[in-house]
């Protein structure tokens, strides 16, 4: 999965001490794009160094993550006004490095993670209660209001990966998104505010695939910056009645596919490719 950067580790604890250097890398954001050099041909991306940006001023920059010995920050003045090297740099599109192959591997989880903080301080640049223009906390990572008081800790939105799945006839429910995202995908959804997970799972299959679901059973996690998410995937068994009654507003496609059925994603960035693919190699007993 797209956190799976062994033997590296990504280091989130937010030190607003730390002062970058000539090593340190910088995340420009803009528009949903970053700043990278991009190798077309072996598909390396990079981040910018300070030195690479001639960025002076140490307050334009706010510390996000350390990923083994190197330091990411975030570039939080006006990127208009950045002098860098053109025939290097240039800025990405997010969704071209969410659906290329680019290495290497912890650079891509940066740009997931560094996105989730990047958007997350782009609208968060002013008090929602007062409207005054916000500051950054000096102790934790938040936003401060000077003027009422108003805190905003970093937003991180719930969300489950279902396996839906048949014990009987040893079958999965795979779905694909009426818009958007392409490949073979699994019942999944947004939690909504004043239920648990479990009951996100019941509702969502319920609402997409119009089936009752029991045994749920929770399997992985992982973080996933672009929609500023934290998915939590469960497998869970049909009960009752297996015949879909598919949501023709969300989704294009749902059916039960056996194991030799079951298309994965071309990335194995997801957990829901992960889940997917374990149900293709072991099948119902591997989910249990
Ligand atoms: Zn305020």
């Amino acid at each position: 999965m797209i956190q799976d950067i062994n033997p590296l580790q990504l280091n989130n604890h937010y030190d607003p001490d730390i002062k970058s250097d000539d090593k340190s890398l910088v995340v420009v954001y803009s528009e949903k794009s970053f700043l990278l050099a991009v190798n077309d041909e072996t598909g390396e991306i990079a981040y910018p160094h300070i030195s690479d940006l001639k960025v002076t001023t140490e307050s334009d920059l706010v510390y996000l993550f350390g990923i083994g010995d190197e330091k990411f920050f975030l570039f939080l003045g006006n990127t208009g006004e950045l002098s860098y090297d053109g025939s290097r740099f240039a800025f990405v599109d997010f969704s071209r490095v969410r659906s290329r192959l680019f290495s290497p591997k912890h650079y891509v989880y940066a740009a997931f993670t560094a996105f989730h903080l990047a958007e997350w301080y782009d609208v968060t640049r002013f008090c929602g209660k007062c409207g005054s223009e916000n500051v950054n906390d000096r102790i934790e990572r938040a936003r401060v209001c000077p003027k009422c008081g108003n805190k905003i800790y970093p937003r991180i939105n719930p969300a489950v990966i279902i396996g839906v799945t048949d014990k009987e006839s040893n079958r999965l429910i795979l779905t694909k998104y009426r818009t958007g995202f392409g490949h073979n995908a699994l019942v999944a959804g947004f939690t909504e505010i004043g239920e648990t997970l479990e009951e996100t799972v019941k509702r969502e299959v319920m609402e997409e695939v119009g089936l009752n679901v029991t045994n749920i059973r929770y399997y992985k996690s992982q973080p996933w910056g672009m929609a500023s998410d934290i998915l939590a995937g469960f497998f869970c068994d049909v009960t009752g009645d297996t015949t879909i009654k598919m949501d023709d507003q969300e989704l294009k496609y749902a059916e039960w596919n056996s194991p030799e059925e079951i298309v994965l994603q071309p990335m194995e960035y997801s957990l829901t490719n992960e889940m997917m693919k374990l149900f293709k190699e072991r099948g119902y007993g591997g989910t249990i």
